[in-house]
């Protein structure tokens, strides 16, 4: 019994109409994303907001409790001591953020996306300017409400990646750009990846790609009674508990990849919550660790199984089958090419394995300097295009494929780049543990996928939340964060033999 005492007992079901409204709030937005009709936003809106105040009023009800469990915490197991660590953390949020500063986060987001979206349209950035401005102002205040040490940023991070401050960041990115402008290097003399291939031009059927999307889901064994796949126009993962998970995917009808990896990416994430441990249902520690925890489930399952030579050779049948545009490519190397394309690019989402976290710590340096006054909002755009051109040698035409190009700053999500870094030194962590246990090229081949699974419940997936972050990288990889194990698995794929 992962809870007996009774004062958690009864911290635990004072917390379930809370988890009860936000499963309701995350299956509304699912259906916003995928079947909701489109003047329905409006009402939308107005039902998820009030939702969002019944919940933080609720949660009043949790702090009585909360306080005499808190107190009592040398009684408690790690499962009993993860729930108060956990409500503790929401208390903070809730009580410390004025609902007024909230309220105006929201609205400023909704007005400065329809902005933004005009202004990436002219590729202009001044029209953004005093939007961004303004949110960077309520995001800083928010910084000062919830409090932090040494850095206001390190508010920002906090809630994202519980623990994890600017100079985590900083020493990780210190040691990883040289170490990656170095693998680029020798990737580019060694010419083992082609930079570009005739696939990326070539259109395909969308029902057919459909059936594939479908049948990788069969082969990495997703269970049909509590998983399902749609179609949205940002790929996603949510669900309303374990035995729900729901992910999509999209079909841009062009360069098949991005699709099928899209379903691999948010599969990794699905697994993670369809192997949560059952005995934490319903309970504030039934989720993820954090959200470098749970990219990097969805990084490992893309990249290192989905774009390993076993996996490629697995579905290449499945591939030849359907597309029938394959034909002239039928050989396992040169689609294990395709799918591992190596070129410095300048939009984010397009890039490769070996360019992305360049991408992350231009985002994050710019973050940082904003919150601490080092750069102004000016002049954002000339060092975005001097760090770009200093990390992978290219410069923005425009505004619209530099600093325009994503949504995260008009949407509020400040603190939420850097954890798809963190993500995928999570990943490399788990590269460089797991192969002490397990052939991952060989059961990639074979589609036998459960050793790989049980080894990723066993160290992650059963805690949950249980324990922070940190603590648990240490407990079950054996390090704190370290960045090293990605190089080392990017220098063998690109540069090994
Ligand atoms: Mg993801």
């Amino acid at each position: 019994m992962a809870f007996s005492d009774p004062k958690i007992l009864e911290l635990i079901k004072a917390y379930r109409p809370i988890w009860a409204l936000s499963s309701s709030g995350a299956l509304l937005e699912w259906d916003l994303e995928v079947n909701m009709p489109e003047r329905a936003s409006e009402s939308r809106g107005v039902i998820m907001a009030e939702l969002a105040l019944i919940r933080q009023d609720r949660m009043k009800s949790v702090y009585p409790i909360l306080e005499e469990a808190s107190a009592r915490s040398k009684d408690l197991n790690d499962e009993e001591r993860g729930v108060v660590r956990i409500l503790e953390r929401m208390k903070k949020y809730y009580t410390r953020i004025p609902p007024e500063l909230l309220e105006e986060e929201q609205r400023l987001a909704v007005e400065a996306t329809i902005v933004w979206r005009e202004a990436r349209k002219k590729s202009d950035f001044n029209q953004f300017k005093p939007y961004l401005e303004r949110i960077l102002a309520l995001k800083i205040k928010e910084a000062e409400k919830l409090g932090y040490e040494n850095h206001p940023y390190n508010a920002m991070l906090d809630l994202g990646e519980e623990g994890f401050t600017v100079e985590d960041m900083d020493s990780m990115f210190s040691r990883m750009i040289p170490g990656l402008k170095k693998i680029l290097e020798k990737t580019r003399v060694a010419k083992k990846f082609p930079s570009r291939h005739p696939l990326e031009e070539i259109k395909y059927d969308v029902g057919s790609m459909g059936v594939v999307n479908r049948e990788i889901t069969e082969i990495l064994d997703m269970p049909k009674d509590r998983f399902r796949m749609d179609t949205s126009t940002h790929p996603f993962m949510t669900g309303t508990s374990r035995d729900d998970i729901r992910i999509t995917t999209r079909y841009e009808g062009v360069d098949f990849r991005n699709t099928m990896y899209s379903v691999i990416h948010e599969s990794g994430h699905a697994i993670y919550e369809l192997q949560l441990d059952e005995k934490l249902n319903y309970t504030p520690v039934s989720q993820a660790a954090s959200t470098g925890f749970h990219e990097s489930q969805s990084r490992f399952w893309e990249n290192i199984i989905g774009r390993s030579k076993g996996f490629v050779t697995l579905i290449k049948p499945l591939l030849m089958k359907n597309l029938s545009f394959l034909a002239p490519y039928d050989d396992d190397n040169e689609l294990y090419q395709y799918v591992n394309l190596v070129r410095p690019g300048l939009i984010r989402v397009d890039a490769d394995e070996l360019t992305y976290n360049f991408h992350i710590a231009l985002r994050y340096e710019i973050e940082k300097k904003l919150f601490d006054g080092k750069l102004s909002v000016g002049e954002l755009p000339s060092m975005w295009n001097d760090t770009m051109s200093d990390y992978l040698g290219i410069t923005p035409h425009n505004d619209a494929e530099g600093v325009l190009q994503d949504i995260h700053w008009s949407g509020g999500s400040w603190g939420y780049f850097p954890t798809y870094s963190l993500g995928n030194i999570i990943g490399g962590m788990i590269w460089h543990n797991i192969r002490k246990d397990l052939d991952l090229e060989e059961l990639a081949a074979k589609g036998n996928f459960t050793p790989i699974k049980t080894w990723l419940y066993d160290r992650i997936h059963r805690w949950g939340a249980i324990y922070p972050p940190k603590e648990l990288a240490r407990k079950t990889l054996g390090e704190s964060y370290n960045p090293e194990r990605m190089l080392q698995y990017l220098e063998q794929k690109y540069v090994g033999k």
